[in-house]
């Protein structure tokens, strides 16, 4: 079979089952900013479908979802250059979400990591959609026939798993129908660890709100928690070996170099020597500087939620011009008529 070649098309998503955290800016949304205009075509998804897969207060998901539209906003990505939806505005999702389900294998399924950890010791109570998130999420990439999803590194497996329901669903149907779609993890912090434990990522899903730096945060919050962050005894390294066995550090320093798009050795090579009680207040002032811009551009648009509701409106009716198609020929494929129109 020859190989079909596919038009470089973005895509990813974040959950509104909270509030947008420093974690999600540097290791996805800095990205989409800059590959919107990498690329023809780029569509950003605010995933609630995934969200639901644990409890979210009806009044809380809704506030959220647009508190992240408008945070994608804030950020730069702009509405007339990027696709920007709500998961469920968009049904092709769920439904070729279906067909996946019906494509990945049960021993896959529990090989993903982030399932073992949201579940923890809890995994008889968890909700079906929690295990079965994956395949959703390879649907929400392959719906749009995209090649490039930019994430952070917590969701590398899942990636794989994109990859490996694409072939298969290729080879059972003999067909080359799907991309193999290219995680693009990039920069200084594509694993932001929380503030309270450097071995644990930064969640906006953290039942600590000191773990983590949310985008919202004011000028004292953000200084207080970084003031507070857990640190070791010892002063900065001026190597990166230097940072070896100091997760924490390690976090501290990462963010730094992120927020100010220089690299670790090259922020190590200025701070090196300096103790915390230094440091960290240098953090803070880059940290406020960077993201006070950006919550006070989210306040301004959470002001006027009916535009948010328009731009995810105009979003929804762009994206299912691309996705209509793409299911209608899945379902043809597996030998389905398909919906009626
Ligand atoms: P939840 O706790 O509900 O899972 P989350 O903070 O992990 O929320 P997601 O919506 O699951 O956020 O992920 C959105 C994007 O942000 C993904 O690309 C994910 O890889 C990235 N991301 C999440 N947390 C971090 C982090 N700590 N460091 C870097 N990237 C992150
Ligand atoms: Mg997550």
């Amino acid at each position: 079979m020859t190989e079909t070649t596919f038009t470089p098309r973005v895509f990813s998503g974040i959950q509104p089952s909270g509030g947008l955290t420093l974690g999600n800016y540097l290791g996805a949304i800095k990205r989409f900013v800059t590959m919107q205009d990498e690329v023809a075509q780029s569509i950003y998804c605010m995933v609630d479908l995934h969200a639901i897969t644990v409890w979210q207060d009806p009044k809380d998901l809704l506030h959220n979802t647009r508190e992240l539209a408008a945070g994608f906003i804030a950020s730069g990505i702009s509405p007339e250059k990027s696709i920007l939806i709500n998961q469920s505005q968009v049904p092709e999702h769920a439904q070729l979400g279906w067909i996946f389900n019906c494509v990945a294998r049960m021993g896959w399924m529990q090989r993903m990591t982030q399932f073992k950890d949201k579940a923890g010791k809890n995994a008889q109570n968890v909700s079906l959609g929690l295990f079965g998130y994956p395949a959703l999420m390879a649907a929400d990439i392959l719906v749009y026939h995209a090649t490039h999803v930019p994430v952070g590194e917590d969701q590398k497996q899942h990636l794989e798993l994109t990859r490996d329901i694409a072939a298969k669903f290729n080879h059972d149907y003999g067909v080359d129908f799907f991309p193999m779609t290219e995680p693009v993890i990039e920069g200084a912090a594509t694993r932001v660890m929380s503030l309270r434990d450097g071995s644990k990522k930064m969640s906006k899903s953290d039942p600590s709100d000191a773990s983590r730096i949310n985008m919202t945060d004011d000028v004292d919050v953000i200084s207080k928690k970084i003031r507070k962050a857990k640190t070791d005894p010892d002063g900065l390294p001026s190597d990166i070996d230097g940072l070896e066995g100091r997760p924490e550090a390690r976090n501290l320093v990462n963010i730094f170099a992120a927020l100010s798009e220089r690299s670790v050795e090259d922020v190590l090579s200025e701070v090196g020597g300096q103790q915390f009680g230094t440091f960290k207040p240098l953090l803070a002032d880059l940290a406020v500087a960077k993201l006070s811009p950006i919550s006070g551009e989210m306040a301004r648009l959470m002001d006027d939620p009916a535009e948010i509701d328009r731009i995810l409106a105009r979003g929804a009716s762009q994206a299912r011009e691309i996705t209509a198609p793409i299911l209608k020929k899945t379902y043809e494929i597996v030998g389905m008529v398909g919906p009626a129109v």
